[in-house]
């Protein structure tokens, strides 16, 4: 019977937590496709500009499908146990639509978003796209939130031995000139629910769930995470993770 009521009370913050994680990632792409359709309406008459609205709706509409079919499989969350998928994808690709995904944001803010693509020797690998770009979209999403207006955000994709055949590895960096995280959080801030204090948390919302799907999804990758941090000048936080290359490049 305590065996019993213990899984049942696990099994009821699961969800809870799950739901939680999901309106924190289903909110980014949700307000891409709301953003862009305004923009669309504005400049009707535009077609260049609807045509990029349209390819910019799609981009977000499917990595939200992309999501849905994952929280549709609610069993293998509970459980647990999260197959990773194989296949092919082209990295700078995703680091276009994830730029994508989180522009409307950045431009709310008249933030300058800065993308740097270097040395990319194997730009298709062979991994699980939706899952890496949940974790990007992540790091982008907070570095927005917690950078004030006309701010400056980086982002770097770096490849580390290229050359090498079969594993390369990449440098994902997001590097803000925000608010910063105080040294003493800066574990915690990977914990579920941690947010560093009342008063940011008011302004931004949120639910201190955003880095812990980081480093959750980090270890799944064997991906290593850095950051670097100091109060009022700015957070760096780079993922390094090895990728299997497809072979082609
Ligand atoms: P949320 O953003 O929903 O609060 P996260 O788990 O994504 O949750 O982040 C935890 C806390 O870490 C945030 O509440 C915020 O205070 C801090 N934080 C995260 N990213 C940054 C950043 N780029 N700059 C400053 N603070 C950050």
């Amino acid at each position: 019977f305590m065996r019993q009521s213990i899984q049942a009370r696990a099994e009821a913050v699961a969800r809870t937590e799950f739901l939680s994680n999901m309106s924190h990632d289903i909110r980014t792409p949700l307000n891409a496709i709301i953003g862009m359709t305004a923009i669309a309406g504005a400049n009707i008459g535009d077609t260049n500009r609807v045509k990029d609205c349209l390819s910019k709706i799609a981009s977000s509409g499917k990595h939200l499908l992309s999501l849905i079919n994952e929280i549709l499989d609610v069993s293998k969350i509970e459980s647990g146990r999260i197959e990773l998928s194989e296949e092919p994808f082209d990295l700078s690709v995703m680091l276009k639509d994830l730029v994508d995904i989180n522009r409307p944001q950045a431009d709310a803010k008249r933030q300058k978003v800065i993308i740097r693509v270097k040395d990319i020797v194997h730009e298709e690998v062979i991994g699980d796209h939706v899952r890496l770009q949940q974790i990007y979209t992540n790091l982008v999403s907070n570095a927005i939130k917690y950078t004030p207006e006309g701010g400056t955000i980086d982002i770097t994709l770096e490849e580390k031995n290229a050359g090498s055949a079969k594993i390369a590895q990449y440098d994902f960096t997001v590097k803000d000139n925000g608010i910063g995280i105080p040294k003493e959080a800066q574990t915690s801030v990977f914990e579920r629910f941690y947010r560093v204090d009342k008063s940011r948390s008011k302004q931004t919302g949120g639910t201190g769930l955003g880095l812990s799907i980081v480093k959750h999804g980090a270890q799944v990758h064997h991906a290593q995470i850095a950051m670097q941090s100091a109060l009022g000048e700015g957070t760096t936080i780079t993922l390094t993770f090895p990728a299997q290359s497809s072979g082609k490049k």
